[in-house]
């Protein structure tokens, strides 16, 4: 059996060791605890602050914020918690995770804890400060890493352009939105010509660096709301929304002459390239968006038929 001041001693023991910041208020804010933790990372000692009000020794303290905090526990007589993804921290501590780590202060998570009297008055109020760095930065990076996740989850890797199951879907929301408000919307299709011959005359990264090139040139013929995608191996689709038909020949147009008048570096020569297009207008008749890809489709046919390097707009 431990005798009272053997037991007192080893829980003062145990509090100077933890590594967790403890320091006891009581109802003027005054500091009657301060362990080595809070003297570490502060910078002032238990001797300079015990007695003193915690506000005066740390101006740079959310005053207003922490008050109430503290306040509502000797109110309450109940705990309290504040995490750091609430406010980030309650003092600007340093850590020494890399700088790499984009946090400027150790996060905090905060708890309050009444200590009562023996007739259930709160007297003091105790908090702890525990380090939540770590767990910030782990989270602030799989953040980011879902981000990359879903950014790649909509884009092609070649050309950085939609994928196909990404622009599809935004052609069935640009197809609705067009019928619901009677707008004009557009969408081509276009598709290399010749492909297999560039692939077999500079072989595969050959044809890729044309895919590459194409996908530059759609990106800097078009308007914000435009929405391109790589449709399938060297099949393109460009949705033009508040675009009718007529208007969207004249894009087509320019981007085949774009196309046309290209001539893409590869290894120590270039490689010239066209395309063929369909263009199709949106009109009530339309069933749904799958249709209009269909005419659109059949409009690049019929571009490949009359010759390649045209654009057919759908009847
Ligand atoms: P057409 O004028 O009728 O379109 O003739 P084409 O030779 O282009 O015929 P097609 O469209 O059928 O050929 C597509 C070719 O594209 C076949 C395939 O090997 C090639 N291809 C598909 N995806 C890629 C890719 O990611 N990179 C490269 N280099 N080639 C690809
Ligand atoms: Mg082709
Ligand atoms: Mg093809």
């Amino acid at each position: 059996m431990v005798s009272f001041d053997a037991s007192k001693e080893l829980l003062e023991f145990i509090v100077d060791r933890v590594n967790i910041g403890v320091f006891i208020l009581n109802k003027d804010h005054e500091v009657q605890l301060w362990n080595s933790f809070m003297a570490s990372n502060s910078g002032v000692s238990a001797e300079s602050v015990i007695g003193q009000n915690i506000f005066k020794t740390f101006p740079s303290l959310p005053e207003r914020w922490f008050a109430r905090k503290v306040n509502s526990v000797f109110m309450l007589k109940n705990f309290a918690f504040t995490s750091w993804e609430q406010r980030s921290h309650l003092f600007p501590f340093h850590h020494n995770r890399p700088v790499t780590s984009g946090m400027e202060f150790m996060c905090q998570d905060i708890t309050l804890m009444p200590i009562k009297t023996p007739d259930g008055e709160v007297e003091s109020v105790c908090v702890l400060l525990f380090d939540a760095t770590d767990t910030a930065i782990y989270h602030t990076m799989h953040k980011a890493a879902m981000k990359k996740l879903e950014v790649a989850s909509r884009v092609d890797g070649l050309t950085q352009l939609y994928n196909r199951a990404h622009w599809q879907s935004r052609l069935v929301e640009e197809f609705s939105r067009a019928g619901r408000y009677q707008h004009p919307m557009s969408l081509l299709l276009f598709d290399l010509d010749h492909f297999k011959s560039t692939n077999d005359t500079y072989g595969h990264l050959g044809g890729d660096a044309v895919l590459v090139a194409v996908a530059e040139l759609v990106r800097q013929s078009l308007r914000e709301s435009d929405v391109a995608g790589r449709y399938g191996g060297e099949e393109f689709g460009i949705i033009l929304p508040d675009t009718d038909a007529e208007g969207a020949f004249v894009v087509a147009e320019r981007l085949r002459k774009s196309i046309e008048g290209f001539k893409v570096p590869f290894e120590k020569t270039t490689i010239g390239m066209s395309a063929s297009i369909g263009v199709v207008g949106f009109v009530p008749g339309l069933k749904d968006a799958e249709e209009m890809i269909a005419k659109a489709d059949d409009a690049l046919y019929k571009a490949k038929e009359g010759g390649r390097n045209q654009v057919v707009v759908s009847s």
